[in-house]
């Protein structure tokens, strides 16, 4: 297998190519470069967790942090799913989607994204400082220098929130660029086609009416692009 975990504990450079995360179709558009991979993380604000739960699959959207190779979620002590994802493995997938692919035949319409997709076993977190660690991650990851602001969470606040680890150790990374890729022969009809980008916009920050410091952070002034 090209990507044993290092016995060191160091990252290595590439995801586990395994049976369940080897691409099979386009191969082309997949990698299993860790940089492509935690680039992709960085960049996506939303992941789907899938697990099968006691009345069957499910699958659900949530938020994430990134520390090094492991990928954090929480969520309630009362969260029935946080419970019950530590019972099996799960399947976490991240997308961005990059624009709409407008091709000639119906058929060869399609869309350009930068997706993850990771298998493991999810590991309930309780070490204080990992807790922390994690919880500085969650509002960097929302804008990055957040945590420096924010008020740590207190004990009792960490008490009442279960936070998971899974390691960003099996997974895999695929890419789709460029326009539509119409067949020979339908590269003559008249019908328009090329690809529409797409990004996420943020809008200007709303201070809250009761917000005590009134100037908008620097980190959160940039109304632009996130990308
Ligand atoms: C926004 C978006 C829209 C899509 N729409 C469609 C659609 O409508 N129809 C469709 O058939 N496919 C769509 N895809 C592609 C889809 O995600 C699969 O890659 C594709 O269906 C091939 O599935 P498979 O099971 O044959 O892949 P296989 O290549 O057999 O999958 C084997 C392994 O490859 C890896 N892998 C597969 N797909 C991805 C991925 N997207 N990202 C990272 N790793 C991956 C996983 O580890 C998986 O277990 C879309 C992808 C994105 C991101």
């Amino acid at each position: 297998m090209a990507d044993e975990a290092d016995e060191t504990g160091e990252e290595v450079a590439r995801l586990a190519e395994t049976d369940r995360t080897r691409l099979r179709r386009k191969r082309d558009r997949g990698t299993f470069d860790r940089a492509v991979a935690t680039a992709i993380l960085d960049e996506a604000l939303v992941c789907h967790v899938g697990f099968i739960a006691d009345h069957g699959p499910v699958v659900l959207p949530m938020t994430y942090g990134r520390v090094d190779d492991e990928l954090y979620l929480h969520g309630a002590a009362a969260n029935d799913m946080l419970r019950q994802l530590v019972r099996a493995p799960a399947c976490v997938t991240v997308t961005l989607l990059d624009g709409l692919v407008f091709a000639r035949s119906a058929f060869k319409h399609s869309m350009n994204y930068r997706s993850v997709v990771l298998f493991g076993q999810l590991r309930r977190v309780v070490d204080a400082d990992e807790m922390q660690a994690a919880s500085k991650a969650f509002l960097d990851h929302l804008a990055p220098g957040r945590s420096a602001d924010a008020r740590r969470p207190s004990d009792e606040e960490l008490r009442a929130t279960t936070i998971l680890a899974l390691p960003i150790r099996e997974g895999s990374a695929k890419v789709r660029t460029g326009g539509p890729l119409d067949t020979a022969e339908d590269l003559d009809l008249p019908i328009w086609a090329g690809h529409v980008p797409f990004g996420l916009a943020t809008g200007a920050a709303i201070t809250d009416p009761s917000s005590m410091r009134r100037d908008v952070p620097t980190y959160l002034t940039n109304p632009g692009n996130r990308a």
